[in-house]
């Protein structure tokens, strides 16, 4: 048994047994007794250009030859770090973007955060420092994310952080009440996933991102963009937001900038957010990892960016969406589901019959087991199996995943 504590593991069912996988390729990863797996959810929703691209190694492999790493605090700077943030920044939906670097989401989530009320602090409205979030939403794991967590099961190790509220998930009006009844002087921020991951794949609402931000904008309220997820390609564009004509004031990415190949996560913040930091003499905004701007991963973002637009992943990405809901849709049929969500992204669900989901919570586990015995990887989410292919899947490897799927809804069902 390993010293090795698995995140979300109950180390005491998983430790003597763990999965343990040793390559990958493409969309295929291998465990360590050599039997393959369809990776049907790019490992955690970040390896959107599939395992074991060459070109993205040897990025990494060539910067790290050359400068492993150093400090970019103060006027320390490297050239992966800035051509990447150039690269994102030109890629953004956001006027005059800046690009702050961390090492993953949760890091980057509290960097928008602590902007956020920094920025109201900086133009003289300190008092606004309530941060709004969305029933459902997952927004990593670190004091911040945390408390802005929407998912009942992750809300712990209160108290949490102050002036967090939450808003329903999927009803703009009931976002401007909540603003209204705090006073909008009060509220900095609102933190929205385009398409609601983790907390079980809910696409938005036909008109509610679009609402919800020009409910942001008339409250002067800055509407952050969590595209952890749904960014760099998942979404068909490069951060979750485009489809619906929506420009925020921070953007925040991670998991697909790099496909995985490296640690990296940050935000576009707007020129508007930027400038009093940018622009003021003295003023700096105090936080930062030790790891912002590292070079090698920033080679690992510049290399996928530019492998993502050399193979047309986006336009791949819009091909995948409808593709991968009818096969989903093919499968809602079975006695154990109760219907299929998707068609934002190549993102989808199927969520359980709650009636036998009451009798047994852990269908969308055993289902998750059935589905890796047969040699397909989906996820168990709380009341639904969830699906979120690389962009390079093809349709023979579509109609596998629903072909195992549905198999594998069979083995539970008879209880196997
Ligand atoms: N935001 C969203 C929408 C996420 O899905 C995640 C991770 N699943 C995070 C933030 C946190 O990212 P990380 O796990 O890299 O800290």
């Amino acid at each position: 048994m390993s010293a090795f504590w698995h995140p979300f593991a109950a180390m005491h069912s998983v430790r003597d047994n763990p999965v343990t996988i040793t390559r990958g390729e493409d969309v295929w990863v291998y465990d360590d007794a050599g039997t393959r797996y369809l990776d049907g959810t790019a490992s955690l929703w970040y390896a959107n250009v599939g395992h074991g691209r060459r070109e993205i190694v040897d990025a990494v492999a060539e910067q790290l030859g050359r400068l492993e790493a150093y400090s970019t605090f103060t006027d320390f700077t490297n050239e992966p770090a800035e051509r990447l943030a150039d690269e994102i920044a030109a890629r953004a939906p956001l006027d005059g973007g800046k690009v702050f670097f961390t090492s993953g989401g949760g890091d980057s989530i509290e960097t928008a955060a602590k902007l956020a009320r920094e920025y109201f602090g900086a133009i003289g409205e300190p008092q606004r420092t309530v941060l709004l979030h969305r029933e459902h939403s997952y927004h990593g794991t670190h004091g911040l994310g945390t408390s802005l967590a929407g998912i009942p099961g992750n809300r712990l190790a209160g108290p949490f952080v102050p002036d967090v509220v939450q808003t329903p998930w999927d009803d703009a009006a009931g976002l401007e009440k909540a603003i209204v009844d705090l006073g909008a002087e009060r509220v900095a921020a609102f933190f929205c996933e385009p398409v609601i991951g983790a907390g079980g794949v809910l696409p938005p609402p036909e008109g509610y991102i679009e609402a919800a931000a020009e409910v942001c904008r008339r409250h002067g309220v800055l509407f952050v963009a969590d595209a952890v997820i749904c960014g760099f390609g998942r979404l068909g564009d490069w951060f979750g937001v485009e489809r619906f004509g929506v420009r925020p004031d921070i953007a925040v990415f991670a998991k697909g900038v790099t496909s995985g190949y490296q640690p990296l996560g940050g935000i576009v913040a707007s020129e508007r957010i930027a400038a009093p930091f940018w622009d003021t003499p003295g003023r700096m905004f105090r936080h930062g990892q030790t790891y912002a701007g590292h070079p090698a991963a920033c080679a690992a973002g510049s290399a996928t960016i530019a492998l993502m637009e050399r193979d047309g992943l986006l336009a791949r990405a819009d091909e995948l969406e409808p593709q991968l809901l009818e096969r989903l849709r093919g499968i809602a049929d079975h006695p154990l589901v109760d219907h299929a969500r998707g068609g934002t992204g190549v993102l989808g669900a199927l969520a359980f019959d709650p009636e036998r989901l009451a009798g047994a919570p852990d269908l969308p586990q055993r289902v998750f087991r059935a589905a890796r015995e047969r040699g397909v990887l989906i996820r168990p989410m709380g009341s639904a199996v969830g699906f979120s292919p690389p962009l390079t899947t093809t349709a023979e490897h579509l109609d596998l995943l629903a072909e195992v799927t549905a198999a594998a809804l069979d083995d539970v069902a008879a209880g196997r």
